[in-house]
């Protein structure tokens, strides 16, 4: 099929009336909750996120005052020390991972006709006019 032919076949899958329509109205509707999912997910991560550093920062003024007491003549056990440290490292991995997460594109689609990127969720390739899943 060429791909005027492939247009013309999209066209009139468009035009097929109102049941074609309403396919088309539901998966539009599909692709907007999808949307917002999406979105809603990046409001928890970064909720998260920011929840992550607050602990962060908690921890590294709970071990500042181990330092302090220690300078002060009131010695802190160095283990306890180093196990706030350790759960400074492992709060500081968790934000590293969470911002990772939150700065990740999600990975394009490409046509199995043309190869060329397609958008999630669409139903005909822009490029080539392929039908996609
Ligand atoms: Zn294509």
């Amino acid at each position: 099929m060429s791909k005027q032919e492939k247009f013309y076949d999209l066209l009139d899958t468009l035009r097929t009336g109102a049941e074609a329509a309403g396919t088309l109205a539901l998966g539009a509707l599909g692709l907007a909750c999808e949307g917002a999912e999406k979105a809603a997910e990046a409001v928890r991560l970064r909720c998260q996120a920011a929840r992550v550093e607050g602990e962060v920062d908690g921890k590294l003024m709970e071990a500042g005052e181990m330092v302090y007491a220690t300078h002060t003549g009131n010695p802190t056990e160095s283990e306890e020390l180093l196990e706030k440290l350790r759960e400074i490292d492992e709060l500081k991995a968790r934000l590293a991972e969470l911002n990772e997460t939150l700065g990740r594109k999600p990975k394009d689609a490409a046509c199995p006709g043309c190869g060329e990127p397609v958008e999630e969720g669409a139903r005909y390739c822009p490029h080539c006019g392929e039908k996609l899943n």
